[in-house]
């Protein structure tokens, strides 16, 4: 490799030269030396390449200092907070795009970069909300609007946070810094946001007023969802970009929305099925009788035979929730309870034990005893 060019001389600029003239011959040079606009000169690259190394170093106050005092061949251990070269050259790593980025934004850097992997603007964060349906909607699927706080960039200061600022010197508008410092392992070398600028690459002169320096702002925002036909109480559906912005240029992230179904007060959800408490007079139980049960779609008629036992239950199959994945529905259990009459007339009483004299022991276990059976079967 060819003796490297002082930095000031690449640049063009004096030694004495100050931040902002650094930047200056930078941004004017990098323009007409970029790759890009030199598409048949093969020394471009080189050369812009070159350009931007003596710009990082120089932008960096203590990367300046330390190349001042050192040149090119910065000793190790040094103290000087590179004590193994500067950021440049082949230690270059992922501060060289960043840096461009800053400066013009992405798109301009991006083919000469290619072969790079681009680290880009962040995703913006996911942001959370729930929402309540009923157990019919969740049954059919329904469409909802939810409103959330979102996160945005501001429009005034497009996320920037000022609508005047500069370079950040400390990071040279990376927005991250790298350190390398010495291990038994050898070096080790870590990035970490840049504490000057607090990793937004730029320092605020002039502070935007409509997001008071965050660059950010959120308002409550209305979201379309379709909550699909079969759905559970706690899961989650993802809508898509729905979330909080990212930094400028980069995507934003999901919303998340959590769904609860609202308990039914004649319906509760078994899985697929559905059960439904159904109450018969012990009249009705024994004689048989006709009664109306909720379903989904409405009430539905139900044929109750004389002699339900309580405890019985009455299957209508396919009256359940449908399947979330797959065909069909599942079944509508009705478990009946006969209900014991608490106060009687004289006349009832009379009728009653008029009842008990005809019938005698066996007409309580006429159905074969299955009531107390079922009952030795839970205690056995
Ligand atoms: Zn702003
Ligand atoms: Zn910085």
């Amino acid at each position: 490799m060819p003796t490297k060019r002082d930095y000031y001389e690449v640049l063009g600029v004096s030694r004495e030269a100050s931040e902002a003239e650094v930047k200056k011959a930078y941004r004017r040079l990098a323009r007409s030396h970029h790759p890009d606009a030199n598409p048949d000169d093969q020394g471009a690259e080189e050369r812009f390449k070159e350009l931007t190394e003596a710009y990082e170093v120089l932008s960096n106050a203590e990367a300046r200092r330390a190349y001042d005092t050192y040149g090119h061949q910065v000793p190790r251990g040094g103290g000087n907070g590179y004590p193994g070269g500067y950021p440049g050259g082949d230690q270059f790593g992922g501060g060289f795009q960043d840096i461009f980025e800053a400066f013009f934004g992405d798109g301009f850097g991006g083919s000469f970069f290619g072969g790079q992997a681009a680290r880009g603007p962040s995703r913006g964060a996911d942001a959370e909300v729930e929402v309540e349906v009923s157990l019919r909607e969740a049954a059919y699927g329904t469409d909802r609007e939810v409103n959330v706080q979102i996160v945005r960039n501001c429009e005034v200061c497009e996320g920037v946070g000022g609508t005047e600022s500069h370079t950040c010197g400390t990071c040279g508008g990376a927005g991250a810094v790298r350190t390398v410092r010495q291990s038994i392992l050898g070096q080790v070398v870590s990035t970490q946001a840049c504490s000057a600028c607090g990793g937004r690459g730029r320092i605020i002169d002039v502070t935007c007023d409509n997001c008071r320096g965050g660059g950010r702002v959120s308002d409550l925002q209305t979201r379309r969802l379709r909550v699909p036909q079969g759905i559970e109480s706690g899961m989650r559906l993802r809508v898509s970009g729905g979330g909080h912005a990212g930094e400028p240029g980069g995507a934003p992230g999901d919303l998340y929305v959590r769904v609860n179904v609202t308990e039914d007060p004649e319906l509760v959800r078994d899985g697929e099925d559905l059960i439904h408490r159904l109450q018969v007079s012990f009249v009705g139980a024994a004689l048989g009788t006709e009664v109306e049960v909720p379903t989904l779609d409405g009430p539905s008629p139900v044929r109750v035979e004389a002699g339900t036992q309580p405890g019985a239950t009455l299957k209508l199959r396919g009256e359940g929730m449908p399947r979330i994945r797959g065909r069909g529905r599942g079944d509508l259990k009705v478990l009946v309870d006969v209900m014991v009459p608490t106060r009687l007339t004289g006349e009832q009483r009379e009728l009653l034990e008029r009842f008990e004299e005809t019938s005698g022991e066996e007409t309580y276990n006429g159905g074969g005893g299955s009531f107390f059976d079922r009952l030795r079967g839970v205690f056995r």
